[in-house]
């Protein structure tokens, strides 16, 4: 993966400027979305709905509607879904938002226990090595 180096330039106070390295929420987000040049749209938890215009120069945004400040995590490229894990180790599939994949509760039952157990086997081949 390569690194980009950003410069990092002070935030323009939403209704106060965040701590640093303190935020509310954290989402992935597809690096192609971004790269792509169309407005995307980016769903807070709490239901609202923030729209990304690309090019997106900040690290994070504020839903209009909880006013949480939302970090995006930028996944390369458009994965779709990328896995994450429950606090007890379970593996579980989170959605990269502005993905033109389908969501991942939109892959049927079998199609979402595939990639699980295949999670699951590498995570074991792992621990054995
Ligand atoms: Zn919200």
């Amino acid at each position: 993966m390569k690194k980009i180096k950003k410069k990092r330039k002070p935030h323009v106070a939403i209704g106060g400027v965040p701590p640093r390295n303190a935020y509310d929420l954290y989402t992935f987000v597809a690096g192609a979305a971004l790269e792509g040049g169309e407005p995307f749209r980016l769903d807070c938890n709490c239901g609202g709905v923030v729209t990304i215009m690309p090019p997106f120069q900040d690290e994070y945004v504020v839903c209009a509607r909880c006013e949480s400040t939302i970090k995006m995590i930028v996944i390369e490229g458009d994965p779709g879904y990328i896995i994450g894990a429950d606090p007890d180790g379970t593996p579980k599939l989170l959605p990269v938002q502005g993905s033109k994949k389908p969501h991942p509760i939109e892959l049927s039952h079998s199609e979402r226990d595939t990639i699980l157990a295949r999670v699951r086997a590498q995570v074991e081949k792992k621990k054995v090595g």
